[in-house]
């Protein structure tokens, strides 16, 4: 199992912000930002990459939590960013999808 579908399952601790059937929101434990909230599915995909067409549905889902996410931090009138990490060079180090969502400072573009 999954470090974040323990998170989901409540059986590792996190500070869950936002939830849906399909999808749980809860604080990164290394914050980049002000706001840094982590987006997941319950049911497990490795990465994006890991995606198919049957998934696509999911996917939106988590686009649309993530927006649901920055509405209720307080973020979305001043801007925030969505991020999703895949593979070595990508940065993902949680083999479990995730949507970071990144607000409440300004943020340099491009990333490092
Ligand atoms: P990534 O590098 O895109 O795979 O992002 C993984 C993120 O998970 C990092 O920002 C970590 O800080 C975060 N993280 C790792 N363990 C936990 C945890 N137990 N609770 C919350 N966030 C975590």
């Amino acid at each position: 199992m999954t470090l974040f579908e323990k998170i989901a399952r409540r059986e590792i601790p996190a500070e869950i912000v936002y939830e849906t059937s399909e999808a749980v929101a809860f604080r990164d434990i290394h914050p980049q930002a002000p706001v840094h909230v982590l987006v997941v599915p319950r049911r497990v995909l490795s990465g994006v990459s890991a995606a198919d067409a049957g998934d696509a549905g999911l996917l939106g889902h988590l686009l649309w939590v993530a927006a649901e996410v920055a509405r209720q931090e307080g973020i979305a009138g001043s801007g925030y960013r969505l991020v999703v990490n895949d593979g070595i060079h990508g940065g993902q180090s949680v083999d479990h999808l995730h949507v970071h969502v990144l607000g409440g400072r300004p943020l340099k573009w491009p990333p490092g």
